[in-house]
């Protein structure tokens, strides 16, 4: 399957299914002059498991690899690790016909995607998606680094050229990398499509045994959401937003715990609740929250925070946000199940609401 993603700046195909890595060679060797090197960033993790199978398919192209291989999770992340991959890039003499490949989840392709965006002002990159969250984070082209005073940044927006996403990569997921994955799944679903998600209650009942087919109906139209926004919204001045629904609690709550303590998922999961619970509330949203907290559970979600005395922590995460544009810190929350709305929450219902979300609830 292919999807196309057309954004202003960019028209680039997504590749999703058993295999697409043999892809890989033919849409180098049909796209590209090469005379530089290829590249292929990766993390200490996805390097032992599955960077033999992509090295395995390049060599059939005769062009020069070399790889990088970068710490795990948002260790990748830092300015340190930027810079050693722009030295070792200008060591390796890579040139403005050199690709770079972001092989890993997330964090990988971030890196990458910031490295290749900048190095001699920008060179081509592809990305290979290994987790699932990477459905989300490898299309769209928002690329960036960390900062001790927050997370992503230092970026810019950067679209690969293109994407295969090889489901069999998937296979060594832990469980928690499924649920941090899966959150997003849902967090598009309820943005944008009320028949995606309750396909999505009702079909999918455990994370560790998704069939191939319904893991491809996921991922595709999970995609297929996150296209159409971006197509319409590139940079995020407006619809774009709406893709962090329950992110304004879930990076606060990760921010607060240290990020990698918990997966973003699992934050965003958290999130989303709360981001429900406030449209309920303010828009009086029609919704069984009963069933999805259920559901989640289920699914091996915790969703609770355990310590009341965290809610002003919480606050003033979310307070630092650089998406707030003043001191009010503005949600997504949803009108309807599809219907996303931009709304402004006072302090003090935020920290209202939060009560709603310690244990037990
Ligand atoms: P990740 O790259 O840290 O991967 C999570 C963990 O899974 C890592 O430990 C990694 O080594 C491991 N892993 C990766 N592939 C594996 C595989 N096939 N088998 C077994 N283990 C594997 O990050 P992630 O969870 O994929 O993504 C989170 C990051 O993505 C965050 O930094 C977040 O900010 C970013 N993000 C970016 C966007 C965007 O639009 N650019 C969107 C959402 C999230
Ligand atoms: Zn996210």
């Amino acid at each position: 399957e292919t999807i196309e993603i057309k954004t202003p700046s960019k028209s680039y195909p997504v590749f999703i299914g058993r295999n697409t890595v043999r892809s890989l060679t033919d849409f180098i060797i049909g796209h590209y002059r090469l005379t530089g090197k290829i590249m292929i960033i990766t993390d200490e993790k996805v390097a032992g498991l599955h960077l033999h199978t992509v090295k395995e398919s390049l060599s059939q192209t005769n062009i020069p690899i070399c790889e990088y291989i970068v710490p795990e999770g948002e260790h990748a992340k830092s300015f340190d690790v930027f810079y050693q991959c722009q030295s070792f890039a200008l060591s390796e003499n890579l040139n403005r016909k050199s690709v770079i490949i972001a092989l890993g989840g997330g964090a990988v392709g971030d890196v990458a995607g910031f490295v290749a965006a900048t190095f001699m002002r920008g060179i081509p990159f592809l990305q290979i998606p290994t987790t699932l969250l990477a459905h989300d984070s490898a299309v769209g082209g928002k690329v960036a680094i960390n900062h001790p005073q927050g997370k992503n940044m230092i970026g810019v927006f950067y679209q690969p050229e293109a994407v295969f996403f090889d489901l069999d990569f998937l296979r060594t997921l832990p469980p928690k990398e499924w649920r941090s994955g899966f959150a997003e799944v849902v967090k598009e679903a309820l943005i944008q499509d009320s028949d995606f998600y309750n396909w999505l209650l009702s079909s999918i009942g455990n994370l560790n045994d998704l069939t191939e087919e319904k893991l491809m109906h996921m991922i595709k139209r999970g995609i297929e959401i996150k296209a159409a926004i971006v197509a319409e919204d590139e940079k995020e001045t407006g619809v774009r937003a709406y893709l962090n629904l329950g992110h304004t609690l879930g990076h606060a709550i990760e921010g607060l715990l240290g990020y990698g303590s918990i997966s973003h998922g699992e934050a965003v999961m958290t999130g989303t609740i709360f981001a429900l619970h406030l449209s309920q509330r303010r828009l009086g949203l029609d919704f069984d929250m009963q069933r999805f907290i259920s559901w989640i559970h289920t699914l091996g979600y915790e969703t609770t925070i355990d310590r009341d005395d965290k809610k002003s922590e919480l606050l003033s995460f979310m307070k630092r946000d650089k998406k707030n544009v003043s001191n009010i810190i503005t949600f997504v929350l949803l009108q309807k199940v599809g219907h996303p709305q931009m709304e402004d929450i006072p302090d003090s219902e935020i920290l209202d609401s939060l009560s709603l979300m310690y244990s037990g609830k």
